[in-house]
Formats: C-alpha cells, sequence, structure tokens
C-alpha cells in the first residue's frame, strides 16, 4: 500500500470525538452510556457486486454504507451514538478514500455520530459498519409487538414513494430504459436511501411494532407477522408510488413496491386510534408516512385491490443467495 496502514487511518478516519471516552488509536474505544439508557447495536456489512456495483460513486458508497445500518438503528426507535468502520480496500486509492470519508463523515454529521475504531486490511472492497445508539429501557421497536387491529403504515420520501431503489436496479440489469430524470431520481434513491432517524425517535411509545424495509416490503412484513403472531392485509392501492414509478406497467409497480428491496422506509403497526399521531410525527420528521392496511388475528398476507377483492400476485423479495445485487 502507497499510503502506510497506520497513516490512512489518521487521514481518512480519524476525527475528534468528544462524545466518547476515548476514540480511534487504542485497541479498543470506550463509550459511556448515558444513565439510564441501554446500546441498541447492529452491523451491516457492504460487499462490491453484491450490495453495490463498482461504478458507485464513493461519495455514495460511504452514505449508503451508514446510512443502511442507521436504517436499523431507527426501526428500533434508538438515537445514534457512535459506530465503528471495518474496511477491506483492494489498493490504496486517495481520490476513492477522500470521497468515501466524505459521504460518510457528512451522513455521521447530520446525525451527530462519532467514528470511535475500525479496522483495515488489503482485500477485495467490502466496508462493514457497526453502530451504537442509545434507548431508554423497554422503549426499543421491535418486530414482536404488533397486535390485530392496530393499522399498518409505511413511509417514503415526501413527494416519492416505496420501490424506487428496485427500479434502479432493473435499469442497471439492462430491464429497463428510462428517461434521463427519471433514472436520476430512482438511482438516488439506490445509492442515498436517507435513514428514517427522526421518525423512528418519533414512533418510541406509539408503534407497537417497527422493521425497516431492506428487503422487500412483502418480505420484512413477514418478519413483523412471524414475531408477532398476527396476519395482515394490504390495500395495493395505497401504495406510495413516486412520479418515476408511476409511469411503469402496473406489474413493474407492483414488483418494485411490494418485493423491491433496498427501500430503508420505516414499515411499523400503531394503534388504529393513532394515526393523528403518526401524521404529527412524521411531519416533525420532514418524512412522508401512508396507511397501507391494518393488521389482523388470521395468520399470512392478503392483498386487497381498490375494489376490495383478493389480488394474487407473484411476487418475491430478494434473495442474497440467488440475485447479484442487492439489498445490505
Ligand atoms: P489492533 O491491531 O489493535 O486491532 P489496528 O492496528 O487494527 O488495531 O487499528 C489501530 C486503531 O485504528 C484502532 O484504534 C482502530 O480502532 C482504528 N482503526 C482501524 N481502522 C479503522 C477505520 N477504518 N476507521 C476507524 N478507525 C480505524
Ligand atoms: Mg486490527
Amino acid at each position: 500500500m502507497a499510503l502506510g496502514e497506520f497513516d490512512l487511518i489518521q487521514k481518512y478516519f480519524t476525527r475528534p470525538t468528544p462524545g466518547a471516552v476515548l476514540g480511534v488509536g487504542d485497541d479498543c474505544a470506550l463509550l459511556q452510556p448515558r444513565v439510564g439508557m441501554q446500546w441498541a447495536i447492529s452491523t451491516d456489512m457492504l460487499v462490491e457486486g453484491r450490495h453495490f456495483l463498482a461504478t458507485v460513486r464513493p461519495e455514495r458508497l460511504g452514505h449508503k454504507a451508514l446510512a443502511v445500518n442507521l436504517s436499523d438503528l431507527a426501526a428500533c426507535g434508538a438515537k445514534p451514538v457512535a459506530f465503528t468502520l471495518a474496511l477491506a480496500l483492494p489498493r490504496v486509492d486517495e481520490v476513492f478514500l477522500a470521497g468515501l470519508a466524505q459521504g460518510l463523515f457528512s451522513l455521521a454529521d447530520e446525525h451527530g455520530i462519532e467514528l470511535v475504531g475500525g479496522d483495515t486490511t488489503a482485500g477485495p472492497l467490502n466496508l462493514c459498519i457497526t453502530v451504537f445508539g442509545e434507548v431508554p429501557p423497554g422503549q426499543a421497536l421491535r418486530r414482536d409487538g404488533a397486535q390485530a387491529g392496530d393499522a399498518l403504515w409505511v413511509s417514503h420520501p415526501l413527494g416519492g414513494g416505496v420501490g424506487d431503489a428496485r427500479l434502479a436496479l432493473e435499469v442497471f440489469r439492462g430491464h429497463v430504459s428510462l428517461p434521463g430524470e427519471d433514472f436520476e431520481a430512482v438511482r438516488r434513491a439506490m445509492e442515498q436511501p436517507q435513514p428514517r432517524v427522526a421518525l423512528g425517535l418519533g414512533l418510541r411509545g406509539l408503534a407497537t411494532a417497527a422493521i425497516d424495509t431492506s428487503d422487500g416490503l412483502l418480505g420484512d412484513l413477514g418478519h413483523v407477522l412471524r414475531r408477532s403472531g398476527v396476519g395482515a392485509v394490504i390495500e395495493v392501492a395505497a401504495l406510495p408510488i413516486s412520479p418515476a414509478l408511476a409511469r411503469q406497467p402496473r406489474a413493474q409497480q407492483l414488483q418494485c413496491a411490494l418485493a423491491g428491496g433496498d427501500d430503508y422506509e420505516l414499515l411499523f403497526t400503531v394503534p388504529h386510534a393513532a394515526a393523528r399521531q403518526v401524521m404529527a410525527a412524521a411531519a416533525a420528521a420532514g418524512v412522508g408516512v401512508r396507511c397501507i392496511g391494518r393488521i389482523e388475528a388470521a395468520p399470512g398476507l392478503r392483498l386487497l385491490d381498490a375494489q376490495g377483492a383478493e389480488l394474487v400476485l407473484s411476487l418475491r423479495g430478494f434473495d442474497h443467495f440467488s440475485d447479484a445485487v442487492g439489498p445490505a
């Protein structure tokens, strides 16, 4: 490596860490949880060719690697505090490293979160981040609390929808072609997801269950239903669809929105009477939310069309062992 391992860490990944007792440079970082808080901890790994394409701009890769991790904290209603970064690099490319660090730290600064340690090695490009967040005991949003009668909601970008990241992937795969503006919009959704941290915090004490959508809405909802021991109905006409996706055939819209993956939106359940509070939490977070269905006692997942008739679709979520590139 042109630049030595320790110089590289010093130059690109060492920042002041006033929130930590001890940051980068020792054998361990030291973190002091605030009084009365629990740590929420999550790890996500991004592998080239599996979770991102070699063509991605390094700034966007740095952003996405942290964003997918922050999305897990959001889904638990945890407040981000710190993270570690394990990095394998095929070579020392300073243009790449500068871009990566820029994308990573600009999102970190937005959320007031500090890089406190990591590991750096030569090898096939791979980024693995662990995030630490704090949450008061008993207040973490979990997958196992959905109750029959709850309303089912999903977040979405203001003026946008779910499924855009999958549409972008279909373009990269050569299955779909889009006008330039639509492509830029969906590519941004794929490469620069915005973790719904503020919404997750706003849903504490309100949501009975929550998950972030990384593998496709239906597949992720399935996790909530299984953990909670309930079923659900989705009113397909209520799904938020972006203008770009709305210009695609309806079957493509549903495939992307229901089984697309890589959205990093929050899918959550709340008591039926809490709709106004959900809208207020979303408005405060600057995020769109839509009620797309309800939880029922009978197990299984039913899709209804605008007339209330049951829809039978052959959709599937993302499978890391059969798809070439997909979500973290
Ligand atoms: P050790 O060999 O004791 O595990 P390393 O030599 O791997 O430590 O790392 C030296 C210091 O640099 C440690 O504090 C480690 O946490 C930090 N570090 C290594 N790689 C990174 C990175 N990519 N980002 C942030 N900190 C890192
Ligand atoms: Mg080490």
